[in-house]
């Protein structure tokens, strides 16, 4: 299984460039979510992570950015809570699970 955080990731038919950076003065991504631990952009196709967060809270963040984008695809409307929420169950099952992903993609 990949350990390395990917680049770029495929999200309900739309290709989403992965990026790490770290929060500075220069970011305004970042700044205009108050420090958040990632943001994403489905106009530019973008997610990016804050690089001051463990490897654990790197993954609950860029789950939670993928289901940001789902939601923003097929209009669920979900709050930031729902999305919080959604972020850890699937992270927890994914983990506890691992042939859970390999079952579900296998053809
Ligand atoms: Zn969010």
């Amino acid at each position: 299984m990949a350990k390395k955080l990917p680049t770029s990731l495929k999200v309900l038919g739309k290709t989403y460039q992965v990026k790490v950076v770290k929060p500075s003065s220069a970011n305004t991504l970042l700044q205009e979510h108050d420090a958040a631990a990632g943001t994403s952009s489905s106009q530019d196709c973008l997610i990016t992570l804050n690089a001051n967060q463990c490897t654990e809270q790197m993954k609950d963040t860029l789950l939670h950015e993928c289901i940001h984008m789902c939601d923003h695809t097929v209009g669920l409307d979900l709050s930031e809570r729902q999305v919080h929420a959604l972020a850890g169950c699937f992270q927890a099952l994914l983990s506890d699970n691992p042939q859970l992903a390999s079952f579900i993609c296998s053809k």
